[in-house]
């Protein structure tokens, strides 16, 4: 007789794919999904994520059992308190069972957790690797060791060669392995913002946002705005969708910033592939034949390519080498509270106000918006870290730690001391506004450095130059900016400090 293996799913592996389903059996073992509330409240997570996450799961559940399985599914309402409480509770009810298998969460803490079931619920545990990724951990540890530096750009070319993407006779398609020269043009409405088609809520995802209402009154997320897919079916079709009108246009724009749309040209998937309604493999590969087919330029496909396959797979590295010291770093030693306005949105600064206000509500920022206008701002500012990662973790739909922490502790505030960027991504209003088109729109002159209607990311922006001389100092890449601010005159350096901390004061 075939030995009972209770197969635990969590929230963010509902594909097919998920290896602690491939060999599950129908008749014989058991599934358990559970939405229960440390998981959904161990920080102040965006209502569209819960939403998201709440009816995929639900979704995801009926076709397991359409397939055949037997599925034990836990709702929020029935008040279970965690994973650890779910798997007892269904161990409990199924005494002939001897195994639980899962599979390798994305995030530190929840294996943590999983670590501690085999002596808690006295089973033994099969914890598989989650090979959906594509760069298992050992073998992005293999390729860290003995470097002096992670390059992003040297991980990426080994990807493409791994997988065999964009290749011509093992060469890079077009002689180069990155186009991002070509993709960073700014925004000044050249081109119309094609409407992404929404998807209408079905009968559960409409119970699921009323229960989110109610059980999550004060999360971020207008719910009224919920349109996301909750089914692999949904996502393809905005995958596609993207692939038709969005990628063309997508590599150019990819660093733009539009008043008129939260989105652009940007294919919104990064939800999906992080909760395994999409498969990253698959993505690249239709984009590689949108290319082949004439559908893209090269430059898209790479840009989106190397998104998916190089940073995707690089940031994930990089938190899996590095944790759990990595969350306690802090270069800069950076403690300023996090202003009011990030849970509201109400500030003057255009820019950032919008960042904000649609982060909040949608649950959704596009990457420069993330970087250069918000953690550009938060650097700048030297605002917490550990506070800043905590709202970029609760406020986008597409947020695990895994992927969170390193785009914002190492990218957006410097704060591994540049284990992940060789320069901090700092830059002043004239980088927003060469961008896009924001600044038109402000109450501030993004040419001016002090004074009232001055651009507050100018002041700034010279004052973290200034405070951090010593170690942006040492970084060869830095020497430009600091000469140029050394040689400014002195009276005026002061000045432009000195405004800087006007602006301080009142974030205070
Ligand atoms: C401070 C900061 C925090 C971030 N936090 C998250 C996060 O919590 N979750 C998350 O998925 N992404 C995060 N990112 C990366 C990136 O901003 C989002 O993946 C992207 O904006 C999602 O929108 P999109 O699907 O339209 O992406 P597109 O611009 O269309 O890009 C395509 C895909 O590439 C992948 N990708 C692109 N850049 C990155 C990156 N730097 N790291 C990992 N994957 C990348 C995503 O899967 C994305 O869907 C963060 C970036 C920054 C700077
Ligand atoms: S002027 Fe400054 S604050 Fe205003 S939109 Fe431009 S960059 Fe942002």
């Amino acid at each position: 007789m075939d030995s009972k293996t209770l197969v635990l799913v969590l929230g963010d592996q509902l594909s097919l794919n998920n290896p602690a389903l491939r060999n599950a059996k129908p008749q014989v073992d058991t599934l358990l999904l559970a939405e229960v509330a440390e998981e959904a409240q161990y920080v102040r997570h965006n209502r569209h994520k819960l939403v998201l996450l709440f009816s995929a799961m639900r979704h995801f559940a009926e076709l397991l059992r359409a397939q055949g399985f037997t599925v034990i599914y836990r709702q929020f309402d029935e008040g279970v308190a965690s994973l650890t409480q779910a798997c007892t509770e269904a161990l409990a009810a199924l005494p002939e069972v001897t195994q639980l298998r899962v599979c390798a969460s994305g995030e530190y803490r929840v294996e943590q957790i999983i670590g501690s079931w085999p002596q808690q619920l006295g089973v033994s545990v099969d914890r598989l690797e989650d090979d959906r990724y594509l760069c298992a951990i050992a073998q992005f540890k293999a390729w860290a060791k003995d470097r002096k530096q992670l390059r992003m750009e040297y991980f990426y070319r080994d990807m493409r060669k791994q997988y065999g993407l964009l290749l011509d006779d093992g060469e890079p398609c077009g002689g180069k392995w990155n186009y991002d020269a070509e993709n960073r043009m700014g925004w000044r409405n050249q081109e119309p913002i094609p409407r992404r088609p929404d998807v209408s809520p079905d009968d559960i995802t409409r119970e699921v946002i009323e229960q989110v209402r109610a059980a999550f009154p004060h999360n971020p997320g207008d719910l009224d705005q919920f349109r996301l897919a909750v089914t692999h079916t949904e996502a393809q079709a905005q995958f596609d969708w993207f692939c038709e009108f969005g990628l063309a246009q997508f590599g150019r724009y990819q660093d733009a910033l539009a008043e008129e749309s939260p989105w652009l040209f940007h294919s919104l998937v990064s939800m999906y592939l992080n909760c395994g309604l999409l498969e990253p493999l698959a993505v690249c590969q239709q984009v590689e034949q949108a290319y082949r087919l004439g559908h893209c330029s090269l430059a898209a496909a790479e840009g989106f390519i190397r998104q998916v396959l190089g940073w995707r797979e690089y940031v994930r590295g990089v938190y899996w080498l590095l944790m759990p010291e990595y969350a306690q770093r802090n270069t800069f030693g950076a403690k300023r509270p996090l202003p009011d306005f990030f849970w509201d949105g109400d500030t003057d600064l255009r820019c950032l106000q919008q960042a904000l206000s649609q982060s909040l509500d949608l649950g959704y920022a596009h990457h420069i918006q993330r970087l250069m206008v918000i953690g550009n701002f938060a650097l700048l500012a030297g605002l917490d870290v550990e506070a800043v990662c905590a709202w970029y973790l609760a406020v986008y739909v597409d947020a695990y730690e895994w992927v969170e922490l390193p785009n914002t502790l190492g990218m957006a505030l410097h704060g591994d001391h540049g284990a992940m960027a060789s320069k901090p991504y700092a830059a002043s209003g004239k980088y927003i506004q060469k961008q896009g088109n924001h600044c038109a729109q402000c109450r501030y002159n993004p040419s001016k450095t002090t004074g009232a209607d001055a651009c507050p990311y100018n002041s700034l922006y010279w004052h973290f130059i200034d405070r951090h001389q010593e170690y942006l100092g040492r970084n060869a890449r830095m020497g430009l900016i600091l000469a140029n601010w050394r040689k400014r005159d002195a009276t005026e350096r002061a000045a432009i400090v000195r405004w800087a901390e006007t602006v301080l004061d009142k974030l205070d």
